[in-house]
């Protein structure tokens, strides 16, 4: 028997710059045994610097700078947390990041990086936009160049700063915008100081060959929407502004008391911060105040094999660790603009297409060991195996999490058949609808109870979506949820762990259950095998709850969220699905439906919420509850971005073939769209049946409180059928 090894310790990486994407990348080939790994980033992704100015000048798509945090996360079996930290609290080992329970670590390391803004700069912050973070500036210039294109912005840029960063940004902007454009590089000093004379002299003919001005010693004392003003007066035009000269840390680092060099985390040879072995830094936060050097990227890259055999030091107390000894010099390759470059080293001249080609190829080559992350191997099978194995894991998928996981509901109906109905007089429904309806006092109570397997390794975002999924029940039968109880199955852990671990949960729980009024009254936990957490939820209805039976023909389909997340959880196990995909579905996820619930309510005839069965299996069971048809239109089906290419690709959830029983009942050309109607939604929205006469103004009053109804369809008359056109 495999034993199942504990987690004993907490490594937490804060910011996915370039050299922790690295150390998850050799993470995920090597993992440390008992150690829980976090990464902690605003984003789902990280772009590469090398090939910013690339992109800026339209050479590269954005997919091909863009570091997927979520595969890489996935790879190194991390808990990804997106969000931003700030703030360490040393004394307890917690890092804060704003929206969620404090993240505990044995060891932390920061790698988030700097940005180029210039709060102090007046008209800076409504502006321009700061070249750091390269995400929200690529975004910015995007937005920026099509409209150029299309004549609605002019094409005039000013670059703030003339160092190695500005000039090759200035001149991918001109080379995107064309010679109409009007690019002026400003300079406080000289441009270019600290290159070798031939780079710069190189780099100065491609300027005035590309007729970009060069403003040097001009300091800028404001940004206008239009222009920027220079202290001697003169007004530069500028449609788009961007902040190339400044080299700034986060301001949170101050308040966690590490010593820092002007506002930089101050490193030893280890990586440690100076004062706290616990915490490391690399990449430009960290200041190596033994052997200082500039910002750049090649630093951090180098830094990563010794940030992660020090990690490891620190996480197993055994082995040395090593010391990163930054090399003097390094061979910088600027690109000008084209498909052209200018080398800076050993002081030559060394300008030419050749260069671009190469540098392309360094980039290339980068990026390539994040875009080819080692496929993910399932162990073989044993040779000698019982009847039906083969068959039940022939779809050759590792199980889902969330809805995926669940029993089909053809196999749950005919379990279920045996069970005697309820006999006792305030039990007035059992299993069939979505909770079961009890009667007390002059009052309704239902009760209702879901687990789901962890999709994520976080338990905190765990516990979240499943309240959000576990009280759907409650509301989509117009009940409001009343108390809830957990159960809470944790992976064999210390028990320092544990109590992190269950600290995360129940905040999670406490808040969303809090949030609707409802309380949190005690529960179960357990180790076991993997991750699980479940909610059994009670829930008041002042008047009889609304049920699946009562969609009339003529009510109009309302559905409340779009469809996809069982195929791009699904697709995210196997490491295929965007990790913007993936984000935008932990979104829709963890948004609550109890204020919509309630407006829906007040019209509905039935509702149900959508889970493992899909669209196709809820809407077919509200139908059989009803002893309807209905009609609904494929172009009206809402679905989350990327769920339809994936679909497309071959992904689905581990549900989806039991789930696409119900198609015997259903009229449909299929097609990956139309196979989402069978993906099972875990936390999914509410499908409700409303008179025709209030359902646009309902979805009027739901977008006003911020949700996305759709209306899908009607009920119409006839024996329980589904018409799906497309
Ligand atoms: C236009 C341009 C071109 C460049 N070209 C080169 C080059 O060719 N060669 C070179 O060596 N250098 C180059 N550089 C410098 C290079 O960009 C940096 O040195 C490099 O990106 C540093 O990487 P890093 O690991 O510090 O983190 P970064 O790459 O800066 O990434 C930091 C990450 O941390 C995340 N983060 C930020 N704040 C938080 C927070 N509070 N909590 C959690 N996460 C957070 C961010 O979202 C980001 O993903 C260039 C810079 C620019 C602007």
């Amino acid at each position: 028997m495999q034993v199942q090894i504990p987690l004993t310790r907490d490594l937490v990486m804060i910011g996915g710059g370039h050299t922790h994407a690295l150390v998850l990348r050799m993470w995920g080939m090597r993992p440390i045994p008992g150690v829980r790994l976090t990464l902690i980033s605003p984003d789902p992704t990280a772009a590469y610097s090398g090939m910013l100015p690339g992109h800026v000048a339209g050479l590269y798509p954005r997919e091909a700078l863009q570091i997927d945090l979520v595969h890489l996360a996935r790879h190194a079996r991390a808990r990804l947390i997106l969000g931003r930290a700030e703030g360490i609290d040393r004394g307890n080992r917690r890092i804060l990041v704003p929206g969620r329970p404090d993240v505990a670590y044995d060891i932390a390391s920061i790698d988030i990086g700097i940005t180029t803004d210039m709060p102090s700069l007046p008209g800076f912050a409504d502006h321009a936009v700061p070249a750091k973070p390269l995400d929200a500036f690529a975004d910015a210039w995007e937005e920026f160049a099509s409209r150029a294109a299309r004549g609605r912005a002019d094409p005039t840029v000013a670059v703030i700063g003339g160092g190695v960063a500005g000039v090759e940004l200035a001149l991918a902007a001109r080379h995107r915008l064309g010679p109409g454009a009007e690019v002026t590089v400003i300079e406080r000093g000289a441009a270019l100081a600290l290159i070798g004379g031939g780079a710069r002299r190189a780099l100065l003919g491609h300027l005035n060959r590309a007729g970009i001005a060069l403003l040097e010693h001009a300091p800028v004392v404001a940004v206008e929407a239009d222009a920027v003003r220079l202290a001697d007066g003169r007004r530069v035009a500028s449609a788009f502004t961007l902040g190339a000269a400044a080299t700034r840390p986060q301001g949170w680092l101050a308040e966690t008391g590490l010593r820092l060099t002007e506002g930089f985390v101050t490193v030893t040879p280890t990586l440690q911060t100076e004062g706290d072995p616990a915490i490391f830094a690399a990449g430009d936060i960290a200041h190596m105040a033994y052997a200082p050097r500039p910002k750049a990227g090649v630093y951090a890259v180098r830094q990563a094999p010794v940030l992660l055999h020090n990690l490891g030091v620190a996480l197993t107390d055994r082995g040395t660790m090593r010391r990163y000894r930054p090399q003097k010099d390094y061979l910088k390759l600027i690109s000008t603009g084209g498909k052209g470059a200018v080398a800076d080293k050993w002081n030559l001249p060394l300008d030419g297409a050749w260069l671009w080609r190469w540098k392309d190829r360094i980039d290339r080559r980068f990026m390539a060991r994040f875009h080819d992350l080692p496929a993910m191997v399932a162990p073989p099978l044993p040779a000698l195996l019982a009847a039906g194995v083969a068959d039940e894991i022939g779809w050759g998928k590792p199980l889902c999490g969330g809805c995926g996981a669940k029993v089909g509901q053809a196999d749950l109906k005919a379990a279920l058949s045996g069970l005697p109905r309820p006999a006792r007089p305030d039990v007035l429904t059992g299993p069939g609808d979505d909770a079961a309806v009890l009667t007390h006092g002059k009052g309704h109570q239902v009760i209702t109870t879901d687990h789901v397997r962890a999709f994520t390794e976080d338990p905190w975002l765990l516990a979240r979506i499943t309240a959000i999924h576990a009280m759907g029940d409650v509301w989509a039968m117009g009940a409001r949820p009343q108390a809830a109880l957990a159960q809470v199955i944790l992976p064999r852990m210390s028990p320092r762990l544990q109590t992190e671990t269950l600290r995360e949960i129940m905040a999670a729980a406490a808040e969303t259950f809090g949030a609707e009024g409802a309380d949190v009254v005690g529960g179960h936990t357990s180790l076991g095998a993997e991750l699980t957490v479940g909610f059994t939820v009670t829930g008041l209805a002042a008047h009889a709850p609304i049920t699946q039976s009562g969609a009339t023909p003529g009510d109009w389909l309302i559905l409340t969220k779009p469809l996809g997340t069982g195929v791009i959880l699904a697709a995210e196990m196997a490491r295929a699905a965007p990790g913007a995909a993936v984000a935008g579905a932990l979104a829709s996820m963890t948004r609550p439906q109890g204020a919509a619930a309630r407006l829906i309510a007040a019209q509905a005839h039935a509702m149900t919420d959508i889970t493992g069965f899909g669209l196709a299996g809820h809407l077919l069971a509200m139908l059989d509850a009803s002893g309807a048809a209905a009609r609904i239109s494929l172009s009206h089906v809402p679905f989350l971005p990327g769920a339809e290419a994936l679909a497309a690709t071959g992904h689905g959830s581990t549900l989806l073939p039991a789930n696409r029983a119900s198609m015997a009942r259903m009229f449909l050309t299929e097609s990956p769209r139309a196979d989402l109607l069978f993906d099972p939604q875990t936390a999914g929205g509410l499908l409700a049946a409303v008179p025709a006469a209030v359902a646009l103004d309902l979805v009027h009053r739901l977008r006003a409180i911020g949700e996305t109804p759709a209306i899908i369809g009607e009920v119409t008359e006839g024996a329980p059928f589904l018409t799906v056109e497309d």
